[in-house]
């Protein structure tokens, strides 16, 4: 099969910011029995061939009428194992954690991508109405439910019961808190499908985010920056994101909310499940960089892991890996997007626990 078309839209899309970042989303292309699809732990931007893994479609179809067991770890470590048997021969790398949900759908290109504009409807407490109200029955909305398996058993049986209600095969799959799967026959209508996606969204929005840059005050900044370097025991650059919108919701807590958690999955393993939230009286402390050391090490006490984010009242959003600061901007759009959309809704807690132990995503957060 030749896939220099996959590779060619892979990377239109991957280099499109409104529609990727931080390499998230994948792509795949089927052809007589056989399915190319994203490996893990590439770019979509700069995706080639080795990208790519070939995978057989009859050997993924069996996966529906095998037994799994109950138990998630066990089901989840089976599923995988049976999706690394079913590469052909030869091939090394890893599917991407989307792969079964590509295999069973039915045209031969699908573009799934988490873009900020769509995941301000899959993250809005109106989401659910919103795209049957907007997209009608070219569209299937699929609750938040865990990734991996069930997410892909869950959109098999919606698109069955959209097709046997509606008769019209789905262009569009919206997932809760997670992105948009668009499948269709020709790349021509790949495009049209999302054109008509983004410019629909766009369309219903009350406002947009605004993200004009806002300075940083230097000497909190330096204050941050060593107090993480101090934590982390690094001398690793600080990045930080202060714009308009984080102007009005770094102003206390409870404005701080619509940024408080996770949308989705991505959001999660790049800037972490939740940002550590630092009042600004913090400042006036004897020594303020042991006693923002000292609440990073409290967070990494009560929750087992370092904080990504740190969000500093009246200040900014601080991070010393940059793909953290980026992804945690991208909360600041959806949270303003979904203001068009009855408002934020985040993951639930059991939804994000169950991403932070997830063995895939143990794997995507470390090859990334
Ligand atoms: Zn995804």
């Amino acid at each position: 099969m030749d896939i220099a078309d996959l590779i060619e839209v892979s990377r239109r899309y991957g280099a499109d910011e409104q529609m990727v970042l931080a390499g998230g989303g994948n792509t795949s292309k089927k052809l007589g029995g056989e399915m190319y699809v994203k490996a893990s732990g590439h770019m979509l931007a700069d995706i080639d061939a080795s990208g790519f893994v070939k995978m057989d479609l009859s050997a993924l179809e069996q996966i529906w009428d095998k037994e799994y067991p109950e138990d998630t770890d066990e089901r989840e470590n089976q599923v995988l194992a049976d999706m690394m048997e079913a590469r052909f021969a030869g091939e090394q790398a890893r599917p991407s954690v989307e792969a079964l949900l590509h295999s069973l759908l039915k045209p031969v290109y699908v573009v799934h991508l988490h873009p900020g504009l769509v995941n301000g409807v899959t993250c809005a407490q109106d989401g659910e109405e919103t795209v049957h109200r907007l997209f009608g029955d070219d569209a299937v909305w699929i609750p938040l439910v865990n990734p991996g398996y069930i997410l892909a058993k869950t959109v098999r049986d919606a698109i069955r019961e959209h097709e046997g209600r509606t008769g019209v095969y789905p262009a569009s799959i919206f997932l809760q808190n997670h992105g948009v799967f668009v499948s269709a026959d020709t790349l021509d209508e790949i495009d049209r499908n999302y054109d008509r996606i983004m410019s629909t969204l766009t369309a219903a929005l009350k406002r947009t985010p605004q993200m004009a840059p806002v300075a940083v005050d230097p000497k909190r900044k330096e204050l941050i920056t060593e107090a993480l370097q101090t934590y982390a025991g690094s001398e690793q650059a600080c990045h930080v994101l202060m714009n308009e919108e984080l102007t009005s919701r770094l102003q206390d807590e409870e404005s701080f909310y619509p940024l408080s958690s996770a949308f989705t999955p991505d959001h999660i393993v790049y800037s972490g499940f939740k940002p550590l939230w630092i009042d600004h009286t913090v400042f006036s402390e004897e020594d303020p960089v042991a006693a923002v050391a000292a609440r990073c090490r409290a967070y990494e006490k009560a929750y087992g892991v370092a904080p990504k984010c740190l969000a500093v009242q009246n200040t900014g959003i601080f991070a010393l890996e940059e793909r953290a600061v980026i992804l945690f901007q991208d909360t600041v759009k959806v949270a303003a997007y979904t203001e068009s959309f009855g408002g934020a809704r985040f993951m639930d807690d059991d939804q994000i626990s169950f991403i932070r132990n997830w063995e895939v995503e143990k794997y995507r957060a470390k090859v990334s």
